[in-house]
């Protein structure tokens, strides 16, 4: 069943907060420009260096920093992604789940006070039709598991 609400986690008491809204807005790239690492599954590693027609090997040395836990892209000096180009982002049609599920990531969308935080840069907050609950919290879900490591 698809749900148009959300039940936000505010204080001791749940609140139903009906109807937050969310539409991406064409050519906004704010957040690929916020301060932060993007986090690469082993999925998103492959896919991301087939695309760009790179053994896995060779995409990791140019563009991974990795531990023995987690893989991130590498911060490059001019910009905060380094796949963020002028026309957006490069890798757009394979790009890491982090960035598919934005802005449906857990605690961001379990905070109402931080959901009404990233409103102040997110454009696409408050616009368009009303979320559908149960599609973001499979994506929050998706996020989590895939990156344990970010929500201890
Ligand atoms: S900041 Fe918001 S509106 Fe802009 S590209 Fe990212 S998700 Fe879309
Ligand atoms: S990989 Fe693409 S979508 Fe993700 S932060 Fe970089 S430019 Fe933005």
């Amino acid at each position: 069943m698809v749900r148009f609400y959300k039940t936000w986690h505010t204080g001791d008491e749940p609140v139903n907060d009906p109807e937050p809204r969310f539409q991406c807005q064409s050519g906004c790239t704010k957040c690929c420009e916020q301060p932060g690492f993007v986090y690469l599954t082993e999925e998103d590693h492959l896919r991301i260096a087939r695309y760009l027609g790179m053994t896995a090997r060779a995409f990791q040395k140019k563009y991974l920093y990795r531990t023995r836990n987690l893989r991130r892209l590498r911060i490059p000096r001019q910009a905060q992604c380094i796949f963020l180009e002028k026309t957006g982002c490069r890798i757009h049609t394979v790009k890491p789940l982090q960035c598919r599920t934005f802005p449906f990531w857990p605690g961001l969308i379990d905070e109402k006070a931080e959901w009404r935080a990233t409103a102040k840069w997110c454009p696409g907050i408050d616009q368009g039709e009303p979320v559908d609950m149960e599609s973001a919290e499979t994506q929050a879900t998706e996020m989590r598991a895939a990156h344990p490591h970010l929500y201890r």
